[in-house]
């Protein structure tokens, strides 16, 4: 099989390049793409809730769960710090409805279900070898491909955390929520003896939302720990009486400073996860992925070579390792650090930043409401450490 680009999974990322090459700009031919997804199996992603911001209007809000202009950081004790997003909207997508409303949009594109098993790269274009359930062979030549599979080993790293969570999406008898406002970060949580921990709370309504247990730590928990934590937080915590736990999501999220080559080879690139788009310091991706396949598209819109541009600038890479080593060798406390930046930077600017979009200054700034000894001190430590696989 021939075509202009083949695009391996259909996960957030290869299905947003493939409905972005697909919509190219008016006098532009789209190319032929062809999309390459694993068969329903382990190598297929659970479904999954992604939350972004944007400001204003969105190329996806007709397929939103929710949206909303509040939030809200509970610290360990004391009132919560309120945060209104101005401009910003922090939005609510499930991959299931992002794939209902796209896949039947990807007007023209062959749909192959194989597992990728191989890459061949040339430099006139790279052939994808598959193979299908019932153990057929495929190949398809493109002159551009893109890998989203999860790498087979992870990178090497010098610091290597996880965010891993479970989450209830729940309905309680009684009104508990307010559904203007999102609780991004509840510290009332019990701390764990390593790392951080924190509730997170999606409401849909008054008496439905997805409440979530979070970790930042070296290993995810067994599924029993998070019901213990989720049962004392909708509980103790929240307070939220009698519900019913309708969906649960799980996830565990790789937070670290290993580097990500996009580049796979001459007509071969990384997408999504694969190609770096995770912020080591918040475990976001989905913007990010929208950025890079955005302009992915446009460079094979106008036929340039589509390297995918890195999805965040690398001093805010390299901001987050020191953030990751502080919190992992216990210099940093977790609650304190996110509680000061949440109190004392400007919701906007602060949320540009998690995005990679700040100036040089206004870094300078937030990095002045940041305890300076010991980020000082990991900056000064960080370049010594050696890059473990
Ligand atoms: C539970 C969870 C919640 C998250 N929530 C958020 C959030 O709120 N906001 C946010 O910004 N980020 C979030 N993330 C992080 C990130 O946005 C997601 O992980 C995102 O789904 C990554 O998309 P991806 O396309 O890079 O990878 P994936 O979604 O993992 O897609 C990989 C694709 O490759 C396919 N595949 C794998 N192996 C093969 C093979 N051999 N051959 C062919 N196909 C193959 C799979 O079928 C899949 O379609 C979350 C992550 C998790 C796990």
């Amino acid at each position: 099989m021939h075509c202009d680009v083949v695009v391996i999974g259909a996960g957030a990322a290869g299905l947003s390049l493939a409905w972005r090459l697909l919509r190219p700009p008016p006098g532009v031919d789209a190319p032929s793409v062809v999309l390459v997804d694993a068969p329903p199996g382990p190598l297929r992603p659970s479904p999954r809730t992604w939350c972004y911001w944007e400001q204003g209007p969105g190329d996806y809000d007709a397929w939103l769960t929710a949206s909303w202009n509040g939030l809200r950081l509970h610290r360990p004790a004391g009132p919560p710090v309120r945060r209104d997003l101005g401009r910003l909207t922090y939005k609510m997508l499930t991959s299931e409805s992002f794939d209902r409303a796209v896949r039947p949009r990807l007007t023209g594109l062959r749909l192959i279900e194989a597992v990728a098993e191989g890459i061949t790269d040339r430099a006139d274009g790279g052939t994808v070898s598959c193979r299908a359930a019932d153990g057929t062979e495929r190949r398809v030549r493109a002159r551009w491909a893109f890998d989203s599979r999860p790498p087979a080993s992870r990178p090497p790293a010098r610091v290597r955390l996880v965010q891993h969570f479970q989450g209830w999406f729940l309905r309680t008898e009684r009104p508990a929520f307010d559904p203007h406002t999102v609780d991004l970060m509840d510290f009332r949580t019990p701390q764990p003896p390593h790392g951080l921990s924190f509730g997170y709370v999606l409401p849909l309504s008054s008496r439905e939302a997805l409440v979530e247990y979070t970790e930042f730590g070296r290993e995810p928990l067994p599924d029993h720990a998070y019901q213990d934590a989720l049962r004392h937080y909708t509980g103790s915590v929240l307070g939220l009486g009698a519900f019913e736990v309708c969906a649960v999501e799980r996830g565990s999220i790789p937070m670290t400073d290993a580097r990500h080559d996009r580049r796979a080879g001459t007509s071969t690139f990384r997408i999504g996860t694969a190609g770096g788009a995770v912020r080591p310091s918040t475990g976001y991706a989905f913007a990010a992925i929208q950025r890079q396949t955005r302009a992915v598209a446009a460079l094979v819109h106008s036929g340039r070579v589509p390297l995918p541009p890195a999805a965040y600038p690398r001093r805010s890479l390299a901001m987050d390792a020191v953030l990751l080593r502080g919190i992992d060798t216990g210099r940093l406390s977790g609650p304190e650090f996110f509680t000061r930046l949440f109190e004392k930077v400007p919701p906007e600017r602060l949320l540009r930043f998690l995005d990679g979009r700040t100036k040089p200054y206004e870094e300078f700034r937030i990095g002045l409401h940041t305890p300076v000894v010991p980020m000082l001190r990991t900056t000064a430590e960080i370049p010594f450490l050696a890059r473990r696989a």
